[in-house]
């Protein structure tokens, strides 16, 4: 095929440089990449029903002949009705079409022909509204496109089928054979040509499955590829490790799967030729912050400098605190550097960086402007990483030379899927959280019960803890849902009034919500009234209720964080969920959250039920956004992933002539992500 992509679409009949110019906007300026613009689904014609049976369908193919043509009405100036009755000899059937002269002038009474719609019975027989007509030769399965600006999709469908017939004898399959008989998949001449024009609704089905296939068989292999082309030997190999020597400073012992993670992180710091590059993965309060300060410390000791990006101020501030007290001791220096700080501030700790006198800088995206510099930048943590686009993370990167990179996130996803997500980096997971720790018990309950979530609040307040109230709006706004600070307003005419409260929401000054989060960490405050800001890893042990209004508007992911902030001190802790909604998959979301307490679990559900484009938010993730495959499809992912491992096995950069078509296609797919600059793919071979 790869002679089809060198074909202008304009070589094809009734397509001039303007149709050309609209083809282009659907991705097709050759003939070539016009077979791959894939119907998004099918009008089955093969099958005609007669009008009795098709009024059980919602959409259906009906044969009828025409019994009589009605003399059109005008019902407007630019309105003409035409009626034409139908039989197929057992029942009646009107048809109305509008504006349609053409149509109508060709119809002959007394001939068959296909009409596709939606046949309606109403009191005095059947009737169907402007179907699609053809006549009775037509009888198959016919493509439906996306509609693009002034391109219909029968246009589309006219100049595929024009395409088809470019389509040299043999084609060469971009998934090799071997492959395609063990996982039952076509050839790609049989699915190009039957994804257009198939056979049968199977035929359509079993093609489908042939680029679904190969959509995800190129991506798992440019991220593998792309993981073992990287070749920058790092500079900062390590000597030793201190991680022994961290241990003493930590004020509990690290679980099981945190150690595994340190050492990990050590090992590929002191063995490997290649600068570690790590996505740590854990559930919310798994302690991946230990993991971090271990990881960070022995790049000290080593003599690197480390930079440790955090998603907000808040953040910020509170590892800075946990980082220095413990560090401090051991005469590492540490900073913080984000956008509160004063500028004077600013270019002291600045000065000091790329003089080297400061070891750890914690910090939010100040840390990525142009007039940070690094002495030795060796080391770069970023955490909750779902909150940084790829571009920050590599801007970050790019402070040093080849620096040691790890990734830590608390979007608990499926192992594959992180490892495509992640592609080019390698994997720790802490699956096991510190010992003590509580189930969190959630409810989810409408907002009659709100007066009772109030008293049981109450009593959690007078007991000495604190509780979290978190609203998905800051301020008023046109939508029925309640704004942060008109709750407060409402507490106060409750049972609640004579609680300390106060709002915290991400329009407020940094400084301002510094001083929020430190009264209620300090137990001046009882209750805190938030937006989504409290999400990212915010740590309070004595807060032991949170409550949600309007749950239904999170996703599940979400929730989960959110529900993270409660259940991390020594008190049995409690979530409630408050929801009106009705919708039946909301529901099932919300009593996922009641059902259990696992990440992953939450996320593979939230995954089912939503699907990955919400899942990840617009394109954070950085992939492709793919055409006919699913991330949420784990057995095809999966399967993909083992089948791109064994393809590299055997022929690690696709030179064997049995792989041709499909390097050309892996090639042709990666330059089209790079037109997007994302650089996880800019440096595939
Ligand atoms: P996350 O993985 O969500 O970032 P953190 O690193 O914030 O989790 O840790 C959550 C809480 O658990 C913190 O208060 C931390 O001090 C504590 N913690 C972490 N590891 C352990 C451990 N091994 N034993 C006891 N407490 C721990
Ligand atoms: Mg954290």
């Amino acid at each position: 095929m790869p002679s089809l992509y060198n074909m202008p679409i304009q070589k094809l009949d009734k397509i001039g440089p303007k149709k050309a110019e609209q083809f282009r906007k659907i991705g097709a300026d050759s003939v070539g990449e016009l077979l791959r613009v894939y119907p998004r689904a099918y009008e089955d014609w093969s099958k005609p029903l007669t009008i009795v049976q098709g009024a059980d369908k919602d959409i259906c193919c009906i044969k009828a002949r025409i019994e009589r043509v009605h003399t059109p009405v005008r019902i407007r100036s630019n309105m003409i009705i035409y009626r034409v009755a139908v039989t197929d000899d057992e029942s009646y059937m009107t048809i109305t079409f509008f504006n349609q002269r053409y149509t109508v002038e060709n119809l002959k009474v007394g001939s068959e022909y296909l009409f596709y719609g939606t046949v309606r019975k109403n009191f005095d027989g059947y009737e169907m509204s402007a179907p699609a007509v053809e006549s009775t030769e037509k009888s198959n399965i016919h493509p439906i496109y996306s509609q693009s600006g002034m391109l219909t999709s029968r246009q589309i469908e006219n100049a595929v089928q024009q395409a088809v017939r470019l389509l040299p004898e043999k084609i060469n399959d971009t998934i090799p054979q071997g492959v395609r008989e063990k996982y039952d998949i076509c050839s790609l001449d049989y699915a190009i040509r039957n994804i257009h024009f198939p056979e049968s609704m199977d035929a359509a089905g079993i093609s489908g499955k042939y680029f679904a296939f190969e959509e995800l068989l190129i991506l798992q292999l440019g991220i593998l590829m792309l993981k073992s082309g990287r070749k920058t030997a790092t500079p900062y190999r390590l000597e030793h490790e201190y991680t022994k020597e961290f241990l003493k400073l930590l004020p509990f012992r690290p679980t099981n799967a945190q150690m595994r993670a340190i050492k990990e992180c050590t090992d590929d710091m002191l063995y490997n030729d290649k600068p570690m590059n790590r996505l740590i993965q854990g559930d919310v309060g798994s302690g991946k912050t230990a993991v971090a300060a271990a990881v960070c410390y022995t790049a000290v000791k080593n003599g690197l400098q480390c930079a440790f990006m955090v998603p907000t101020e808040i953040l910020a501030q509170q590892h800075f605190e946990e980082l220095s007290g413990m560090f401090e001791s051991m005469g590492i220096r540490t900073a913080i550097l984000t956008g509160s700080v004063k500028a004077s501030r600013k270019k002291m700790i600045n000065a000091l960086l790329k003089a080297g006198e400061i070891d750890i800088v914690i910090g939010t995206h100040a840390l990525i402007t142009d007039n940070v510099e690094f002495r030795e930048l060796g080391l770069v943590v970023t955490d909750e990483q779902h909150r940084f686009g790829v571009a920050q993370r590599a801007a970050l990167i790019s402070k040093g030379k080849s620096p040691h990179i790890m990734v830590m996130s608390a979007t608990p996803i499926p192992r594959t899927l992180a490892l495509m997500i992640f592609g080019d980096m390698e994997l720790s997971v802490l699956d096991e959280l510190p010992p003590g720790r509580q189930k969190v018990d959630t409810y989810f309950v409408d907002s009659s019960k709100r007066e009772r979530i109030y008293n049981f609040i109450k009593k959690h307040i007078l007991g000495g803890n604190r509780c979290y109230i978190v609203c998905p709006l800051v301020e008023k706004s046109e939508s029925e849902l309640i704004s942060a600070e008109e709750y407060i307003e409402r507490l106060k005419k409750s049972v609640l009034s004579d609680c300390r409260m106060a709002v915290l929401h991400g329009k407020m000054k940094a400084s301002e919500k510094e001083r929020i989060m430190k009264e209620f960490s300090e137990g001046e405050l009882d209750i805190l009234v938030a937006t989504t800001v409290i999400e990212v890893g915010i740590n309070v042990p004595s807060a032991t209720v949170m409550l949600i209004e309007n749950a239904d508007r999170f996703g599940l992911s979400q929730l989960h964080q959110l529900r993270g902030r409660v259940g991390r001190g020594k008190a049995k802790s409690y979530c409630i969920l408050v929801s009106d909604i009705r919708n039946p998959v909301s529901i099932e979301r919300l009593n996922v959250m009641c059902r259990t307490n696992d990440g992953f679990e939450i996320a593979d559900e939230d995954l089912r039920l939503r699907g990955p484009g919400d899942f990840f938010g617009s394109r954070q993730h950085g992939l492709p956004e793919l055409k006919t495959a699913h991330l949420s499809d784990m057995v095809l992912v999966e399967a993909t992933r083992a089948a791109a491992a064994e393809i590299l096995s055997s022929d690690p950069r696709l030179e064997l002539k049995e792989h041709a078509a499909l390097r050309f296609e892996t090639r042709r797919l990666f330059s089209a992500f790079r037109a997007d600059d994302t650089p996880l793919f800019s440096a595939l071979p």
